[in-house]
């Protein structure tokens, strides 16, 4: 739209009057076009109908007037003719442009209306003058003088009227003025002069100022208008940051942060709403997928992100499923309806996790995954607990097998507890006081000789309780503690139970950050030579997991280790992680073969053959094999007969504190075989 922006930089003052003038016909000649913009269209029609009906009445009344003055003068028909035609016209256009009226009408007849209107007005205009003219010659001066002042009162509220109507105001003003002043210049009226000149000038001026009203009404219009955008402009602004903040762009789906207030703001309403009419509230589910590493690792980024869209594309399928949002990596999470109960919310994370076993077709490859969840119902905690509680569910699915189902229990509930309060507690304690370790005898097959004790470690949050490793030991590890806790239990560990002076070994567990963490073998050869106990009778026992992490580095640790004398024993072998081609790589003394496989023995043949490659293995590669878990007769003699030369187990011994570990030492003879090999 906008030839009707004016230049504000126009001429000001005396030398500008020419210049104004010019640019005063210019611009209403080029002036506003109805059509160039409907807001404009109907900002300027809404103002106009404002004033017009008035300027029409006036009229109206103008020509009534003027009627009576020639009443008795004029022929009765000429006279009429001003109010009945005239007249009537005026009260109609008055009627026509109310303001209620005008809002009602459509665009298009709005733009035809102000079209019509500057036409209509100088016409109107026109037969007002023409009607005085013709009832000039029946009057005296005084009424002829009366003509005129009519005209020019018509006149002057029309272009007053117009204020915001520029051009017609010019026209009405051409039409009425300029046959006015001819008639009064040629009537020979004494005040001809006079009159013709307040008119013209009067008309002028008038003309000048309602221009810039309505300059001042377009500026003021325009600037509402950008006003207008700009606030639009705004809105869908915030609206965009707001689609970014809260979605995912990879899958489409909300993000972390949008998850998280949609879960705040469920937790918010059932807060707020008055017990017993809440309704019950959302499930909150937590799906991670299985096999999306491999996924990434083998099919490349691109088909990892094509199975995180597709496993978006499936949850929006379920129409339980409020809302849903991937919080980051593979991990997505789901608001399910609260209507449904344990069972229900049971089968449907079921039918989400057989959804997510679909293969995804990706690039020619057939991708195969599938999704373990875990689901807590929204119970007026904060957003982190119910996610801590979703979560341990998932963590339990994720234990199960994949793509396995599991809903927070009240079992939960407790074990979370405890675990809560034993994390404070651990936070809190001083581990050198609230530490202690068991010896468990390590024997010879054959002779039932003890050839050496491994040392477990207990501790207790209370002095009362006494809690196994695998209750604390992840504390430790989330903590950072690991490093500390190692260190401390080696120390003890050689001060109180110095099983070299027997004749015997002393093993020790590592923890995996132990092995991999810088400046560990030395620590440890430096506790080890402050007790003054020779490496080589101590046995560090590690698992695969350690190895796994970064086995480059682990492996070259264990040679460090090796290097300061110590013995490496790989710590459950057979249960799961191991692989045997691994083995003959790494630096060690022993394999520990784990209890699982130990109690499969009396049972499984599977277990006799593994056991019986892994022996041979031991052989070739010159590494002593110790079984753990032994339990009965039973499973001594199949370890017997199948070559083991050490066991360990409740059959030979549990676990004891250091007096028990002592006296077995001091009563009994140092088994030859276990003369130490420095
Ligand atoms: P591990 O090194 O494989 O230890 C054997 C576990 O089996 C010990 O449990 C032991 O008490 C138990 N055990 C021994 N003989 C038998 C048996 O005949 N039958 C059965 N059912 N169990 C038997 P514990 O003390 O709870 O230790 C669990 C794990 O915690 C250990 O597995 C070890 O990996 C870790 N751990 C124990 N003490 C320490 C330690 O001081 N430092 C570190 N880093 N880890 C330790
Ligand atoms: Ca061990
Ligand atoms: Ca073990």
């Amino acid at each position: 739209m906008n030839r009707g922006t004016h230049d504000a930089r126009a001429p000001r003052g005396a030398a500008g009057l020419k210049g104004r003038i010019g640019g005063l016909l210019r611009e209403w000649g080029s002036r506003w076009q109805p059509h160039e913009g409907d807001n404009f269209t109907l900002a300027y029609a809404n103002s106009l109908s404002h004033r017009l009906p008035l300027l029409y009445i006036v009229v109206a009344f103008d020509l009534a007037l003027t009627a009576i003055r020639f009443g008795n003068a004029a022929p009765a028909w000429l006279a009429a003719f001003g109010p009945m035609v005239l007249g009537g016209f005026a009260l109609w256009r008055a009627v026509y442009w109310r303001p209620s009226a005008v809002r009602e009408r459509s665009l298009t007849t709005l733009r035809r209306d102000l079209k019509a209107m500057s036409w209509v007005g100088a016409w109107a205009g026109f037969m007002f003058v023409l009607w005085g003219m013709l009832l000039y010659p029946y009057g005296d001066r005084d009424a002829q003088s009366f003509i005129h002042y009519s005209i020019a009162i018509a006149v002057f509220s029309g272009i007053l009227g117009l204020g915001h109507a520029p051009l017609t105001a010019l026209r009405i003003a051409v039409a009425m003025t300029i046959p006015s002043i001819g008639q009064i210049l040629f009537s020979g009226h004494p005040n001809a002069i006079m009159v013709t000149l307040v008119q013209v000038v009067v008309t002028t001026l008038l003309l000048l100022v309602t221009n810039g009203h309505h300059r001042d009404f377009v500026r003021l219009e325009l600037s509402r208008q950008q006003l207008v955008r700009r606030e639009r402009d705004a809105a869908r602004l915030a609206q965009n940051n707001l689609v970014q903040a809260t979605i995912d762009p990879l899958t489409g789906a909300l993000n972390r942060r949008a998850v998280l207030a949609r879960v705040e703001a469920e937790l918010a309403k059932a807060s707020a709403a008055p017990s017993g009419q809440a309704g019950e509230p959302a499930w909150l589910s937590l799906i991670d997928l299985d096999g999306f590493k491999h996924v990434n690792d083998t099919y490349g980024h691109a088909a990892g992100d094509a199975v995180l869209a597709a496993v978006a594309t499936r949850l929006a399928g379920f129409a339980r499923i409020t809302c849903f949002g991937r919080l980051g990596g593979d991990e997505f999470a789901a608001l399910i309806d609260g209507a449904l109960d344990e069972d229900g919310v049971c089968l449907l994370a079921t039918e989400m996790s057989e959804a997510l076993r679909a293969p995804v077709l990706h690039a020619g490859a057939v991708l195969r995954l599938s999704g373990s969840v875990g689901v807590h119902r929204l119970n007026g905690r904060s957003v982190s607990d119910c996610l801590e509680r979703a979560d341990a569910a998932l963590y339990k699915a994720k234990e199960q097998s994949d793509g396995a189902v599991v809903v927070f229990s009240h079992e939960d509930e407790i074990a979370l507890q405890d675990r809560a309060a034993i994390t404070r507690q651990f936070n809190d304690s001083n581990l050198a006081d609230s530490l202690k370790l068991l010896y468990q005898p390590i024997v010879e097959g054959q002779t039932g000789a003890t050839s050496g004790f491994e040392a477990f470690v207990r501790w207790s949050p209370d002095g009362v309780r006494w809690l196994a490793p695998g209750q604390f030991l992840s504390l430790a590890e989330a903590t950072g503690r690991t490093g500390e806790l190692t260190r401390m239990i080696f120390a003890r560990a050689l001060r109180e139970c110095k099983a070299w002076q027997y004749g015997r070994t002393l093993s020790i567990n590592l923890s995996p950050r132990d092995v991999i963490r810088a400046g560990s073998v030395e620590a440890l050869a430096r506790i080890a030579e402050e007790a003054g106990a020779p490496a080589h009778a101590i046995i560090l026992e590690v698992t695969e997991r350690a190895l796994l992490a970064d086995p480059k580095r682990a492996e070259a640790q264990l040679r460090a280790f090796r290097a300061k004398g110590f013995r490496i024993a790989l710590d459950d072998f057979g249960a799961g992680w191991s692989s045997l081609s691994q083995v003959h790589r790494l630096p060690l003394d022993m394999i520990k073969i784990d209890q699982e496989l130990s109690r499969a023995l009396g049972s499984e043949a599977g277990a006799r053959t593994l056991v019986g490659t892994i022996i041979s293995l031991a052989w070739q590669l010159g590494i002593d094999c110790t079984i753990e878990g032994v339990e009965d007769e039973a499973q001594a003699e199949t370890a017997r007969a199948l070559g083991i030369r050490l066991m360990q187990g409740y059959h030979f011994g549990r676990p004891e504190p250091v007096e028990s570990a002592l006296a077995i030492m001091s009563q009994q003879a140092a088994p030859e075989a276990v003369e130490l090999r420095a």
